[in-house]
């Protein structure tokens, strides 16, 4: 089997991997950075918006165009970045197994650093293995990237950033969002953002929870309620015409190699999964 070696091998060339990649080949270091992904900049390279945030951290600039800046950053100062690469292994002697096009490779390193991203979070509910219920992540790569649209009507589950944006870029994209909603009392993301659908007239309902999509093949229609305390409040149901839901509550980390290698890992208990478990608890109506 073929062999690479690297002083130093990152797993995943989005904006982590890349800044990692730049630091480390800036000091010296014989550096490898590989991504399964053909673009560079993981998440970036389907964010077609402008960046907020502040100018220091590429505020104005759109996704895409960050992941080509960092990529070109970490090249010059030496650093080789591998597309097309999937590590799909990491045992315990730290040797790693790559498919890079199609062909099967032992990589080695002296240190590994992990910064393959997260996976977006899913929500059970009923009718939640329907055709037409998909990450918000997952309607954003199919619009901006591969220019299809998920559905016709869209019911967006999350108002974070995430759910807002890329509640816009469904309607920008030619597709009606019927409405976000929003299991918390208030809209998580940023003002700006929800202001926008608001002047596109889309409703965002807080306080409210998708209950179950309706459909025999695939989602036609998605019943919707409002939360109280502890959960669905009797009564206020309704059913909103809808052919797709996308999920935006929340990613996990990417965790899956480190385990596998044996690293130890910590359970920490923070605000946001305190907030998760709240989340589940109004659904479910637990005690
Ligand atoms: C809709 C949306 C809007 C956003 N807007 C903003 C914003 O305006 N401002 C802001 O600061 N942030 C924004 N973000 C967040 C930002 O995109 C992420 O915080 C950032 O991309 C995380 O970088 P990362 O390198 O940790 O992970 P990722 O970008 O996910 O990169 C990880 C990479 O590793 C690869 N990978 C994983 N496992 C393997 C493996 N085994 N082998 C090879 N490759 C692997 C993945 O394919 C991926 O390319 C937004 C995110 C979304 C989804």
């Amino acid at each position: 089997m073929r062999e690479m070696t690297a002083d130093i091998v990152i797993i995943g060339a989005g904006s982590a991997g890349l800044c990692a990649a730049y630091q480390a080949a800036a000091a010296g270091a014989d550096v490898l950075a590989v991504d399964e992904n053909k673009l560079p900049g993981g998440q970036l390279f389907k964010q077609i918006h402008k960046f907020f945030g502040s100018r220091e951290h590429n505020a104005g600039v759109r996704g895409y165009k960050i992941g080509y800046q960092l990529l070109e950053q970490a090249e010059k100062c030496g650093a080789r970045i591998l597309l097309d690469s999937l590590v799909y292994g990491l045992f315990p002697d730290l040797s790693m197994g790559l498919i890079h096009q199609n062909r099967n490779y032992v990589l080695k390193a002296k240190r590994i650093i992990i910064a393959a991203g997260a996976r977006e979070n899913y929500l059970p509910f009923s009718g939640s293995t329907l055709p037409g219920v998909m990450g918000a992540g997952a309607a954003q790569t199919l619009v901006n990237l591969h220019r299809v649209l998920p559905g016709k009507r869209i019911v967006m589950v999350g108002s974070g950033n995430v759910g807002l944006i890329v509640s816009y870029q469904l309607v920008q994209a030619g597709a009606e969002v019927a409405a976000v909603l929003e299991a918390a009392p208030a809209i998580g993301g940023y003002g700006v953002h929800a202001a926008k659908l608001r002047r596109a007239g889309i409703p965002i309902l807080t306080s409210h929870t998708v209950i179950r999509a309706r459909g025999r093949d695939d989602v036609r229609e998605v019943d919707i309620a409002a939360l109280g305390e502890p959960g669905p409040i009797p009564g206020t149901d309704r059913t909103i015409k809808a052919d797709t839901v996308c999920l935006a509550v929340g990613l996990s980390p990417m965790t899956e190699l480190a385990w596998m290698c044996g690293c130890r890992f910590t359970y920490i208990i923070y605000r946001h999964l305190g907030a998760m478990c709240r989340y589940i608890i109004r659904i479910w109506n637990l005690p």
